[in-house]
């Protein structure tokens, strides 16, 4: 089961699991609430709502979290990402906030990271834990219509574009998500074997 009602993450990670022979189903499906996201880590958020959704399922859980770090702001946006303007989510503001709270700044290194959980059962002691980094700065103006959140901001190392510029495959193959998500299908593929 996945503990997050997004429909995209749960065909995405279906798909990549499905070699595996796991089904994936989402939390809400089994009438679940997803679990408050209040801790100060990526890490500790995924755990606690993975630990929710497979004590009151009854079933394996995996969960996610991820976000966008800025070093001269000492990490934020981090866990707060999805809401760094305010409730609700809102790209555009959250944009906006960056870019004035980097103003004059001349440290714009930042990562995008990821974490996927994985629990056997509520009480699982040893949950298996994949993590991607994606490393690159923030850009000084928006630029790009491709992908979500901060890619319009965020210039991954090596390139000139931002990964609003990348195409959707081509992102997938560098990015933090694609990292985390390959890290944890081989996890579970030793974890899994019969
Ligand atoms: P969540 O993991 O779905 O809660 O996403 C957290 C937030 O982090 C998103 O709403 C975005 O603001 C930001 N974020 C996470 N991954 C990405 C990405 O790949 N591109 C741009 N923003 C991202």
């Amino acid at each position: 089961m996945l503990a997050s009602d997004n429909e995209g993450k749960r065909r995405e990670l279906g798909e990549l699991l499905a070699p595996l022979g796991v089904t994936l189903v989402a939390q809400g499906e089994l009438g679940i609430r997803g679990a408050p996201e209040t801790a100060v880590t990526f890490v500790e958020n995924a755990v606690a709502k993975a630990r929710h959704a497979s004590a009151e399922a009854k079933l394996p859980a995996i969960a996610d979290d991820s976000g966008l770090v800025v070093d001269a702001l000492d990490g934020a946006p981090g866990v707060l990402s999805a809401r760094y303007a305010g409730a609700p989510s809102d790209d555009r503001a959250n944009n906006d906030k960056l870019l004035r709270a980097l103003h004059g700044r001349n440290d714009r290194a930042a990562h995008f990271y990821c974490v996927l959980v994985f629990l056997r059962y509520g009480s699982d002691p040893a949950p298996v834990i994949a993590t991607g980094r994606w490393h690159g700065t923030i850009a000084a103006a928006t630029r790009g219509q491709g992908g979500f959140g901060y890619d319009p901001l965020f210039v991954p190392r090596g390139t000139t574009v931002t990964s609003a510029e990348l195409g959707p495959a081509e992102k997938n193959r560098v990015s933090h998500r694609g990292r985390a998500a390959r890290d944890l299908l081989a996890q579970l593929r030793d974890v899994l074997a019969p």
